[in-house]
């Protein structure tokens, strides 16, 4: 099990609002009641809340908004077209040092593609 971590810079400035599982239940039936939640307690779902009840409230806000029970997705698309980059980020293993013998640019002919 991944151990659950607030110390990522996104955070700052933040703090849960809960840390345990039955204050997120709380959360989660506020949300399901149609309440809107402040940043803390997001940040206490995405951090503590059981995955099965999290989907499960999200489901059941899909079907309160949405009850003709028609899902539609977008079709998301990034293209990578180059994997240079300086930013060096610690978890990223992607990106290539400018220079690198791995590193590429694609064209504009290949992009189009
Ligand atoms: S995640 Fe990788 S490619 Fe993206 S900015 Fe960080 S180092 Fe660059």
């Amino acid at each position: 099990m991944i151990e659950p971590s607030n110390t990522h810079e996104n955070n700052k400035g933040f703090d849960p609002s809960c840390t345990d599982a039955e204050g997120c239940r709380e959360i989660l039936r506020r949300v399901a009641g149609g309440e809107r939640i402040q940043v803390e307690e997001a940040l206490s779902l995405a951090l503590y809340a059981d995955a099965d009840e999290l989907f499960a409230c999200s489901d059941a806000v899909r079907q309160n908004k949405h009850p003709d029970g028609i899902v539609t997705y977008v079709v998301d698309r990034n293209i990578n077209y180059s994997n240079v980059c300086t930013s060096v980020c610690s978890f990223c293993a992607f990106y290539r040092k400018p220079g690198d013998s791995e590193g590429y640019v694609l064209s504009l002919d290949d992009i189009h593609q």
